[in-house]
């Protein structure tokens, strides 16, 4: 593995140079060791795990890394914080994946930097895990998503209300170029740092705006480059909100700050998992009026996607023909950015109804089975069906004539018609087969899960480990060490498979028994 840094070579401007906090007694609890396999880290390294909690603690530093917090800005809950910024987490740098993917390696929950303002710096064993254990689910169920190499109990108390054992996380991710990294140089006028990070995101992440496929050059203006990033910047967030809205995920804090440019998800810290399915569905605790609601999510994605443009305006400007006046180059600047923010809403329909679509088994995608889903998105919603088992049951429904009759009292009408449709659709040669719809039964399967990450198991699963742990954990024995591992890994094991049912996935199926009604998630933890 060998680190660089091509982030710290974009200017001193781009982020604070500060080191991890030393920590007093560092254990490895949790190492994934299929993503360690990804990131090429040798065998030997792996094996030692004495270094890795050195590594996984921030307590030493691998070769190579340069520790940074990040600069960026963020509008939360639609309000401008000028001032945000690595707060407590640190960048060591970049390493090449074995796909030759660029991957930032950086450590959370590390002790304060300059950007901590009033915070400690540090993270809590519980959404340590939480964040390790979601993005693993999320990544096993093919949504674009952040992913942690290790979680590393500090040996410290924190406090958070009461006192808890302190954890660092090491996350892996594209990038840690945001929204808000865009608007903390656009909030301070700086279009020569706007024009770098622009140059810089496209070369990490759309490379294809600048080379073609036979590896020529394409040569396009500024502007047109500007715009071109804009547009694949959206594309990747309506993908990714898309999915998330697949599986049933709520981010919860889609502020413009915890929006990743490269379309991962990043920051977990109040997600949660759709129950019965609810449009309105917020578990956040601060999330009053419902801004990050589990059907509000494409919305709030354009949204940022627009303060995005926001920040582009000005470089535009800058480099549009000189020959216009002011007025007339702030109107052509708007026009374009506008152009992109409106065809948003169609863009996000198509993927919508498509996705959808899918989950149906329909291959005839989006528009033209637009009321069919809405109908049945209406139903679940008045019933407030659980969303991940009626989709299993539809799948499962098509050759199974108990699932069958159930849904169709549920569902009534609306299931005679969803048959017509795929009926309709169907290749001829299958009307002759056994199961008369088996590619759309193989379609279902692929786009709708069997297990998720439920709220109700993965909070039982956070409070035996941190009854496990205690608020002490100065000296974690292996065999409380061993407990943690074996705990966090049977059901990882199922959700590594969520398209598989096995004996182990039963145990992980079931809705919560008061389907969620009082749970809540927190931010800040
Ligand atoms: P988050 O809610 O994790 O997205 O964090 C929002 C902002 O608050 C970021 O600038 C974080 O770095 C900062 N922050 C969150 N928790 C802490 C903490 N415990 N100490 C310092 N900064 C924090
Ligand atoms: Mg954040």
């Amino acid at each position: 593995m060998k680190f660089s840094n091509t982030y710290i070579k974009l200017g001193e401007q781009f982020f604070q140079r500060t080191l991890p906090e030393k920590v007093a007694s560092p254990t490895l609890l949790l190492w994934n060791q299929a993503l360690a396999n990804n990131l090429l880290i040798p065998k030997n390294i792996q094996d030692d795990h004495l270094l890795l909690s050195q590594y996984g603690s921030g307590n030493q530093l691998p070769n190579g890394a340069e520790s940074i917090a990040l600069a960026y800005s963020g509008h939360q809950f639609g309000h401008f914080n000028p001032q945000l910024g690595d707060g407590r987490a640190h960048l060591l740098g970049e390493v090449l994946d074995k796909d030759n993917i660029r991957r930032d390696i950086q450590l959370k929950g590390s002790g304060q930097t300059g950007f901590s303002r009033r915070g400690d710096g540090k993270c809590a064993l519980a959404p340590a895990l939480r964040e390790y254990i979601m993005s693993e689910a999320l990544f096993a169920l093919g949504v674009p998503t952040s992913r942690c190499l290790s979680v590393v109990a500090t040996g410290e108390v924190i406090n958070r209300g009461l006192a808890k054992a302190g954890a660092v996380v090491t996350r892996v991710a594209a990038s840690h170029i945001r929204v808000g990294t865009f608007q903390y140089f656009a909030a301070r006028g700086d279009t020569a740092s706007l024009k770098i990070l622009v140059d810089y995101s496209i070369k990490r992440h759309f490379p294809e705006i600048d080379i073609d496929e036979s590896g020529n050059k394409i040569l396009l203006s500024f502007e047109q480059r500007v715009l071109a990033f804009l547009a694949c910047a959206i594309a990747k967030q309506i993908t990714l909100v898309v999915e998330w809205l697949r599986i049933g995920f709520i981010h919860g804090v889609m502020n413009t700050d915890n929006t990743a440019i490269c379309g991962e998800t990043l920051d977990f810290g109040p997600c949660a998992m759709l129950g019965g399915y609810d449009e309105n569905k917020v578990f956040s605790s601060i999330d009053e009026y419902g801004r990050y609601a589990f059907g509000n999510q494409g919305k709030i994605a354009q949204w940022n996607m627009a303060r995005l443009a926001d920040c582009l305006i000005p470089l535009l400007i800058e480099f549009s023909d000189k020959n216009l006046t002011k007025e007339e180059q702030e109107q052509q600047a708007l026009t374009k950015i506008e152009a992109l923010i409106h065809q948003y809403t169609d863009q996000f329909d198509m993927a919508y109804f498509t996705m959808y679509g899918k989950k149906l088994g329909l291959k005839d995608t989006a528009l033209n089975n637009k009321s069919l889903i809405s109908d049945l998105l209406a139903l679940m919603q008045t019933q407030n069906l659980d969303y991940t088992q009626t989709f299993l049951h539809l799948t499962q429904s098509l050759s199974d004539d108990v699932k069958a009759q159930d849904l169709q009292s549920k569902l009534g009408d609306w299931y005679q018609t969803w048959l017509m449709i795929l009926n309709k659709e169907k290749p001829e040669q299958e009307s002759h087969q056994k199961n008369k719809y088996q590619q759309a039964q193989n379609l279902m399967r692929k786009n709708n899960p069997v297990v998720i990450p439920r709220n109700h198991h993965i909070e039982a699963i956070l409070e035996s480990c941190e009854n496990v742990i205690g608020n002490d954990s100065s000296c974690i024995k292996d065999s409380k060490k061993d407990v943690i591992i074996a705990t966090v890994d049977e059901f990882l094991c199922v959700l590594r498979s969520p398209y598989k049912e096995t004996e182990a996935t039963k145990k992980y199926q079931e809705i919560a028994g008061d389907d969620d009604r009082y749970y809540q998630t927190f931010c800040g933890t």
